[in-house]
């Protein structure tokens, strides 16, 4: 049996994890799940997986975790210094599907640990690559892609030189708002940016898709998890969402990773690591979809992409700057404090406000220096948000 724990249980890449666990409920043993704000959702998952342990992120809510867990042998408790601790239980595999830059310290001490680190959580690879890598190459762990360009591009990779690879390209739904002229997307609702075409995702993520940070995230997150040179890196709008990346190498083969927008392929994919496992997801069928289309992802439309060049140019803690200026701007758009259009804006004061503070070579990032970083950057963006009112 294996012993897992997912990080983020209750989120939109928690519950498709729980979703194959269930399938095959003998090969797993699940030692810890954490959740937010849902501790209703978390205590029913712990009962249902027999959990050694439930942690929710927040304190206040440990006395009604416990009150749903009464009976049975589910141990429960609370608080970001408790999710830790959770990843200091011994487990083979690992999901961290925690939201934002609170998914850093629970994955590097599962790495710590020697776990195997399925990692949804792009943001500690923007944040922190260097330092994640590094961390699971100490201690014996590993970090297997749960996103799902990178996962595309982990499987081209099988049994490929790095030394080959002339270009990785991934792709991009375009969000909710692919089709809508430019000078609309000022006007654009929080609820408006929050409908995704594709994916069905949480709220955060489907907002940074149509604002394309999540795309500069995961470009970002490219070079960091393949060591990539930035300048190998593209990114191609395609709306049907069918191919989530493309590997070209030296002899002009592109190698092209196709699948239906389904979560469970990469999640699944990273569970059965090395071998491939059956997965509920449906198969493609080439001839009703007829065909795949191709735009140019535009830098004027999407100034998110010119950003996360310039951060990868940058290096050191830009990434963690970006990733909390990002956060931050996402909220005051989500609070109707700033504009749809703003948020790259506010991003890019707040890099700039910033770089001296984010040059440091990579061997000098930690988990405190990030942390630092991104708790300065939020405060920075803050500040800057009030130009916008
Ligand atoms: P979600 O919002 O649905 O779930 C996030 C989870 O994290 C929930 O369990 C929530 O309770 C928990 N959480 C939130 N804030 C927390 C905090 N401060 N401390 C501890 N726990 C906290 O998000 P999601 O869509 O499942 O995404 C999770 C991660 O996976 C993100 O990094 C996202 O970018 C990445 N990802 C998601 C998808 C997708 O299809 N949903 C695809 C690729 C990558
Ligand atoms: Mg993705």
């Amino acid at each position: 049996m294996r012993r897992i724990s997912i990080f983020g249980a209750t989120g939109s890449i928690g519950q498709n994890t729980l979703d194959l666990i269930a399938r095959d409920p003998e090969s797993y043993h699940v030692v810890a799940l954490t959740g937010g704000k849902n501790v209703a959702q978390l205590a029913k998952d712990a009962r249902k997986f027999g959990a050694e342990l439930a942690v929710t992120a927040d304190p206040a809510l440990l006395p009604e975790l416990r009150a749903r867990l009464a009976g049975s042998s589910v141990e429960a408790a609370a608080g970001p210094e408790a999710i830790i601790e959770a990843a200091s239980r011994q487990a083979d595999w690992v999901m961290s599907a925690i939201v934002g830059a609170a998914g850093l310290a629970p994955g590097l001490r599962a790495l710590e640990m020697g776990a195997t680190l399925a990692l949804a959580n792009k943001e500690s690879m923007v944040c922190a690559g260097p330092l994640v890598l590094h961390t699971a190459q100490t201690h014996g762990g590993r970090v297997l892609p749960v996103d799902s360009e990178h996962s595309a591009v982990f499987q081209a990779l099988i049994g490929e030189e790095m030394s080959r690879v002339e270009r990785v390209i991934i792709t991009a739904s375009g969000g909710a708002f692919r089709d809508w002229p430019i000078e609309k997307l000022a006007e654009a609702t929080p609820e408006q940016a929050a409908t995704h075409p594709n994916w069905d995702m949480g709220q955060r993520i489907t907002i940074d898709s149509a604002s394309m940070f999540n795309k500069a995230l995961e470009v970002i997150e490219t070079k960091e998890f393949f060591d990539l040179n930035p300048a190998k890196i593209e990114v191609v709008v395609h709306p049907e969402s069918m191919i989530h990346a493309l590997v070209g190498f030296c002899d002009g083969a592109l190698m092209a990773h196709l699948g239906p927008p389904d979560m469970r392929h990469a999640i699944g994919f990273a569970l059965n690591h090395p071998q491939r496992g059956a997965l509920p997801v449906e198969r493609l069928d080439l001839v009703k979809l007829s065909q795949l289309t191709f735009r140019p992802a535009c830098e004027t439309r999407w100034p998110a992409l010119r950003l996360a060049r310039e951060v990868m140019a940058a290096g050191g803690l830009s990434g963690a700057v970006f990733n909390a200026a990002k956060e931050q701007a996402l909220d005051d758009f989500i609070g109707n404090r700033i504009g749809f259009q703003d948020m790259a804006g506010l991003v890019e004061q707040t890099l700039e406000r910033l770089s001296a503070e984010s040059a440091v070579t990579s061997a000098e990032i930690t988990l405190d220096n990030v942390l630092a970083a991104d708790h300065l950057a939020r405060r920075t963006a803050r500040e800057l948000m009030l130009q916008y009112h």
